[in-house]
């Protein structure tokens, strides 16, 4: 086969610049040109973006027969055909859990053999980046003597295997550190960052930038030029310098993740020990590491996590599944231009949609539209739009503070302040404004959707669409179906999440919804704990070390008093006893002590990063009314309810999926990452462990933790949610 294809390009070299004929399967094209440079094109069929599996590894070597026997090339660039994505990465699949060792070993291996050979081609090689360059996208660029990248938002180069519970094995945390010296290189990989074109070239991950268009052409000029004579860093790539940097990495590593993410102290080893030794035995200590990182359970829970939100992105609903395809949304308004609103409303402009922004008068619209302009100002401050991008993305904003015609729109977003009677008020009136297609959203965080859709002549036209703070961050969208709302407008409202490349997950109407309802529970028995004595830095400290982004009072804090207290009392009001309000974050709310935006709630917040405890909120604490608790202790009670109510949420089918709970308290909450989720928590330690806990509790007067029956159940008979059997 091989033979068969070298005759056919050498055909094609006689013939010039024609491709070779592609069989249908293939990914890479090889272009040989007049001039004696080749191109070899990635364009994985039947998909929009290039990934390394072992067929394409396998291609590639293929390939690399060919070019090893045609030391007459003047050159080679590597191409993608993709509109965004030059290579993705690795495969995953072959590093979920149940992958055998072997077949990781077998794939590390060969990706590591294919970069080597590149990096010895006797030719100038040159990667022309243009969309994602992720992992071993990079790596193979990292393997070429030049890097050139298209200016264009699409354009994104990283290591971020870290993030995933890894580390970059196809030489990664060898060349990398190589090219651009140890500090560099260990910032960019343990965070496991990505970075757009600019800041690449800025931090020497490419050579030069060029419009899309012109790439391969600077490509060529590169092959030109030669090999390149790169800086050797000595001053921080040797033995010494390396153990001094690993040090003080080492220190930081542990502060920010408290040991809970061993990818990246892993990473940290390989890339300072690799750093002062010959390639191959740095390339030898990436492979022993990976290979230690894939039997750990982080990095099967985090691969899990990514695998969901590729799932997410796709997700149909049956309706959609059977064919048909609901139309993308192309016209929108936003009611309420406070933090949600502009923030929603940036997000779609951002996304090309003409938003109108309504709120109650024209300081309200205005100081709205001052919002949208900041997010545009920080974002192109962090290369997300060029001032041209920002500028046009205003401009799709028009400021309403007056009533406007909205039949033709395709959907409005409803987001003004979270009180029933005004929500309802609202929909009446956009039931009589908007067009007989128009979906009617409202982004309530707690509020019956069912209620506010029956205010409105069109019922069946409402969902909820609720987003997260901030929005520019926030990556999920609970979409909430009431029981009027229509199918073809919940399919239409999934989709117009994915088109606005957020992540969706689908839940049926019910106070909280899924994420605020397992939430709330946690929050407020941090602030029962507090108000019972326990310290605040101590209850921030231990979920801290359980893995979340902010301690419960941190949050607290920054959601604002008054915000948590009205959801909480939304829930209460439904849940009654299962959450009892402290009267201590009622009198604190009284006390204007709010959080951030009043300067001070359970911290003091000044202009340094580092919040203080507040000295005068212990006069909120009613007395250690409970003998003083440990950390571990405080950490279990405020987890085991997160636990029980995602259970709840499963057993009342508020969702169908454990996976899609665990999910959105992932990307909802930041519930620790590397531990699976809430559910996928409670199936590591085991039902029955978790039912034991619970009534030990329960015994001792803690009646809110009396376990859920699907807990109960699952722990009488020794399963897990996941498994047949838990644990
Ligand atoms: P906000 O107080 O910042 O903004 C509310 C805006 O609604 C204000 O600008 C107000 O003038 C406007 N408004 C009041 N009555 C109106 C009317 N009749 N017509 C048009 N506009 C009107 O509130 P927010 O934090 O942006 O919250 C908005 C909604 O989003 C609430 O339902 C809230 O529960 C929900 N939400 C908030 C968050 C959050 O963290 N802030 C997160 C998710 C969802």
């Amino acid at each position: 086969m091989i033979a068969a294809q070298d005759q056919a390009t050498v055909r094609t070299t006689e013939r010039a610049s024609k491709p070779t004929p592609v069989a249908p399967e293939r990914t890479i094209r090889r272009t040989v040109r007049d001039d004696g440079i080749c191109l070899l094109t990635f364009d994985r069929p039947g998909s929009s973006a290039n990934v390394f599996d072992l067929r394409t590894l396998a291609e590639l070597a293929e390939e690399l027969d060919f070019l090893e026997r045609q030391p007459q090339l003047r050159g080679l660039v590597l191409t993608s055909a993709k509109r965004s994505i030059f290579i993705a990465g690795a495969d995953l699949k072959a590093m979920q859990q149940g992958a055998s060792l072997d077949q990781v070993r077998e794939l590390i291996g060969y990706g590591q053999a294919v970069m080597n050979r590149i990096a010895a081609l006797p030719f100038p090689t040159v990667a022309a980046i243009h969309g994602a360059a992720l992992g071993g996208g990079y790596e193979i660029c990292l393997a070429c003597d030049w890097r050139v990248a298209s200016l264009d938002r699409a354009t994104k180069i990283g290591l971020p295997e870290t993030q995933i519970g890894l580390l970059p094995a196809w030489g990664g945390s060898t060349r990398l550190p190589r090219l651009i010296g140890l500090p560099k290189a260990l910032d960019m990989i343990l965070a496991g960052k990505t970075l757009a074109a600019k800041p690449a070239l800025k931090l020497g991950l490419v050579d030069e930038l060029a419009p899309v268009e012109y790439l391969v052409e600077a490509a060529v000029k590169k092959i030109q030029r030669g090999k390149p004579h790169r800086p050797s860093h000595w001053l921080f790539n040797n033995k010494l310098a390396a153990a001094f940097i690993a040090r003080r990495a080492r220190k930081q590593v542990l502060h920010k993740t408290r040991g809970n993410y061993p990818a990246v102290l892993e990473a940290l080893e390989v890339v300072t020990r690799g750093v002062s030794q010959p390639t191959l035995v740095s390339l030898t200590l990436e492979r022993d590491g990976i290979l230690k990182l894939v039997q750990g359970e982080a990095c099967h829970n985090l691969i899990r996590v990514f695998f969901l939100q590729e799932r997410a992105k796709k997700l149909t609903l049956p309706a959609v599944a059977r064919g048909a395809d609901p139309k993308p949304i192309s016209r929108t308004a936003v009611i309420g231009a406070g933090v949600m609103g502009a923030g929603i409303a940036q997000w779609l402009s951002a996304r090309g949609l003409p938003v109108i922004l309504r709120d109650l008068n024209a300081e309200q619209v205005g100081k709205g539209m001052a919002s949208i302009a900041r997010l545009y100002q920080d974002g192109a401050k962090r290369h997300l739009f060029t001032p041209v991008e920002a500028r046009d993305g205003l401009d799709r904003v028009s400021p309403a503070p007056t009533e406007v015609p909205l039949t033709h729109l395709d959907l409005v977003i409803e987001a003004a302040v979270e009180t029933l009677d005004l929500k309802k008020k609202i929909f009446a009136r956009l039931g009589e404004l908007a067009g007989e297609e128009t979906i009617l959203a409202t982004n309530t965080s707690a509020l019956s959707v069912s209620e506010i859709a029956a205010a409105t002549r069109r019922p069946e036209r409402v969902v909820g669409l609720h987003f997260f703070n901030p929005v520019h961050r926030m990556q999920l969208v609970e979409i909430v179906a009431a029981p009027q709302t229509a199918p073809d407008v919940l399919a239409r409202a999934l989709r117009f999440t994915q088109q606005i490349g957020k992540l969706p997950v689908v839940v049926k109407d019910s106070p909280g919804f899924l994420v605020n309802r397992i939430l709330m529970p946690y929050l407020i028995e941090a602030g029962n704990l507090f108000e019972c004595g326990a310290g605040i830095v101590d209850l921030d400290e231990t979920m801290l070390d359980f893995g979340m982004p902010m301690g419960p009072l941190r949050l607290l804090d920054e959601v604002g008093l008054d915000v948590a207290l009205h959801v909480a009392e939304t829930l209460a009001a439904k849940f009654g006893d299962r959450l009892k309000i402290p009267e201590s974050l009622v009198a604190m709310t009284k006390a204007g002590l709010l959080g951030r935006k009043s300067g001070a709630g359970f911290y003091v917040h000044g202009k340094s990063k580092e919040a203080q405890p507040h000295p005068l909120v212990s006069k909120f604490v009613r007395g250690q009314s409970m003998r003083a608790l440990s950390r571990l202790e405080l950490q279990e009670r405020m987890t085991l309810l997160m636990v029980n109510e995602a259970a709840r949420c499963l057993e009342e089918q508020i969702i169908s999926e454990p996976a899609d709970v665990d999910f959105a308290m992932i990307m909802g909450t930041g519930f620790a990452p590397f531990r699976g989720g809430p559910l996928r928590y409670a199936d590591s330690l085991g039902a029955a462990k978790v039912v034991a806990a619970m009534e030990f509790l329960v015994d001792n007067g803690a009646t809110h933790f009396a376990p859920c029956a699907l807990l109960k159940s699952l722990a009488a008979n020794g399963k897990g949610f996941y498994h047949g059997k838990g644990g």
